[in-house]
């Protein structure tokens, strides 16, 4: 009942002497276990609230707004936005929280990466809507272990910021690759403004923004990079951003060979 968490760490100087250093985090551990608890709970506390409340302005809106003067409507309007945005907060607080339980049994299966990045791509363009030009590259055929409802809404969250953080016209690429000693990528990359390099390191915390009222307006909730953070390490898999001001970005989710399935070998006989 007392267990103790310790935290090692080896540093090595010159040829022949280490330094090891034990630190016991159980207390950091505990604190960390408190407060995401504290924030499933009040996540899941705001979901029924916020549930009435939307019903309610959804049917004044549908059943008593024409009767209202303008500038009540305009409130309603307002107040409908507000609520949608806090459901979305609190929908990506919950998967947050879903996906740091760690025991959580996920649904684990060989995916279709062409077909996911094609249902990527015709989901991008229909958020783009004639805004952007979105391609698909697949450069890849092997499958991928996983569970492919979060590897689809981690590269989902990739494909919406690439559309709602770029100027019109411009393009989003969706490209599946070989990566390294035969792991695989897939990157979502723009042609937009691209990002400054102090801002990268940050960009998976929860709530860091570049452009805070950028964000809100579009929608964000400055969660979605941790969510794909949480997906990856889940996956054994990782981000890596490259951008550069003015010269665009690339979202790469990089995984590893042992998620890599056999390549499918149609025969002759099959294909007939
Ligand atoms: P948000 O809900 O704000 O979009 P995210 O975690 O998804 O939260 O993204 C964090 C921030 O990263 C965004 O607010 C935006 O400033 C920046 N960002 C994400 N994708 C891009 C992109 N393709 N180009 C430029 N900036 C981006």
């Amino acid at each position: 009942s007392d267990a103790r968490s310790l935290a090692c760490q080896i540093t090595r100087f010159g040829d022949d002497e280490r330094l090891l250093v034990i630190r016991d985090i159980t207390r950091l551990q505990r604190l960390e276990q408190t407060r995401r608890d504290f924030v499933a709970n009040v996540s899941h506390e705001l979901r029924t609230p916020l549930t009435v409340l939307t019903g309610y302005l959804e049917t004044w809106q549908d059943s008593a707004a024409d009767m209202l003067p303008p500038a009540m409507q305009r409130g309603l309007d307002r107040m409908h936005e507000q609520t949608d945005r806090m459901q979305h907060l609190v929908e990506d607080l919950l998967t947050l929280s879903r996906l740091e339980t760690s025991d959580r049994q996920r649904d684990e299966h060989s995916i279709d990466m062409a077909a996911l990045c094609e249902s990527l791509r015709s989901d991008g363009a229909a958020l783009a809507a004639g805004s952007h030009g979105i391609s698909c590259e697949i450069a890849e055929q092997r499958r991928l272990f996983g569970d492919q409802q979060e590897i689809h809404s981690a590269l989902s969250n990739l494909v919406y910021n690439a559309v709602r953080y770029t100027p019109e016209g411009c393009h989003i690429t969706i490209r599946y690759c070989r990566w390294g000693e035969a792991g695989a990528a897939v990157e979502v990359i723009d042609d937009g403004e691209g990002i400054a390099p102090e801002h990268i390191p940050r960009l998976t915390e929860r709530f860091y923004r570049v452009d805070k009222s950028r964000s809100v307006a579009s929608g964000g909730t400055g969660l979605g990079l941790a969510i794909v953070k949480h997906v990856l390490l889940r996956h054994d898999a990782w981000l890596e951003i490259d951008s550069d001001p003015g010269e665009g970005a690339c979202f790469r989710c990089i995984f590893p060979a042992a998620r890599m399935a056999a390549p499918v070998v149609v025969s002759a006989a099959d294909s007939r």
